[in-house]
């Protein structure tokens, strides 16, 4: 089981520095298991990983070489010392967030902001790979009505289908989604599964606007920089606006359009990437009683339950959300294709 594997590997700080290298291979240590991986989803978090974004290094800079992948799915095939045996054979996706387990968030349950967390993927070795080594506590058994590549993007649509649920949930609201790559599509599709009432979508690619009008049933789909997202969502909604907003976009126009689109009381649940500094205006929102929910990552137990029931009663499919798949050597042309941005997901296979 400690074969050597090929893994698409960051070797060195910088722009680049990617290339498909062999690795030994390793047994699973106590608490670990062994992994042959099936497939791997491809994020924008993969791009910055690409372009040694200030973040990212901060991250990686001293595991220097690893291999990447951070969403991805497997056979479990070896369990290490203290790991249920029942699990050798089971087909999994992976959580990539690994918290530590005793800082104060973790001891409050909030284990998706642990004050520790490492990433599969960028502290130690991910699923760009033929095989991969993770923590017991990151692997998620999914059922068999669940395919490999619809597996292997179930960390994002965890993500996706917590962003939907959280706070006052979708059932019944009136939802605009501003950014709608892989992850605003998802969310869309368990708004729709959740009942919500009507539903605006914006994003500026044209050809996600196209998938978005053709997997999605919404009300709207919009180009924020041409139309006007506030008379969309006012159209949709008998002039009331919108109850739920959820900001992909990171842009601070999909700032002012959203809060603009909220109906008094109406909650703003943000998970993009901001510049340091955006402007919110915060009177506005006291006085309309907006309330303003960040959401980083998945809730590391209930997000995933909730994301593989939906996924296993066939309520979702989330086949066309992977526009692109490529063999593992071929992942220079995966990233290419990523950083085009006007598909949806990009899915490597070992
Ligand atoms: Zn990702
Ligand atoms: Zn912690």
């Amino acid at each position: 089981v400690a074969d050597s594997f090929l893994g698409v590997t960051k070797m060195a700080a910088g722009r680049g520095a990617l290339s498909l290298e062999q690795h030994p291979g390793r047994p699973p240590g106590p608490g670990e298991v062994a992994l042959r991986v099936a497939a791997a989803g491809m994020c924008g978090t993969d791009l910055a990983v690409y372009d040694w974004a200030p973040p990212i290094a901060a991250v990686m800079a001293d595991h220097l070489p690893v291999v990447v992948g951070h969403e991805f799915s497997g056979t479990v095939d070896a369990v290490g010392p203290g790991v249920d045996p029942a699990l050798e054979g089971a087909r999994v996706a992976i959580e990539s967030h690994r918290p530590c387990g005793a800082c104060r968030a973790c001891r409050a349950g909030k284990g998706h902001v642990c004050a520790n967390l490492e990433y599969v993927g960028f502290s130690f070795d991910g699923g760009f790979a033929e095989r991969a080594v993770v923590p017991v506590e990151l692997v998620r058994p999914v059922p068999d009505a669940i395919d490999e590549v619809t597996a292997a993007i179930l960390e994002p649509f965890a993500l996706a289908a917590r962003a939907a649920d959280e706070g006052a949930g979708c059932a019944g609201q009136a939802v605009l989604i501003t950014g709608c790559g892989a992850l605003g599509i998802m969310t869309a599709l368990v708004a729709t599964a959740r009942g919500a009432r009507s539903l605006v979508l914006a994003e500026t690619d044209p050809v996600r606007r196209t998938l978005a009008a053709r997997l999605v049933e919404s009300d709207a789909v919009v180009d924020p920089a041409v139309a006007d997202v506030v008379a969309a969502v006012a159209d949709a909604t008998a002039g009331e606006g919108a109850d739920v907003w959820i900001d992909y976009s990171g842009a601070q126009s999909a700032l002012d359009a959203g809060l603009a689109a909220l109906t008094n009381g109406g909650e703003a649940r943000t998970l993009g990437i901001y510049a340091p500094r955006v402007t919110l205006d915060l009177t506005r929102m006291v006085l309309r009683e907006i309330s303003l929910r960040p959401i980083h990552g998945r809730l590391l137990e209930r997000s995933w339950s909730n994301a593989i029931e939906l996924l296993a009663d066939r309520r979702i499919d989330l086949a066309p959300v992977v526009t692109a798949q490529f063999d593992l050597a071929d992942f220079e042309a995966a990233f290419s294709a990523a950083r085009e941005r006007d598909g949806l997901k990009v899915v490597l296979r070992p």
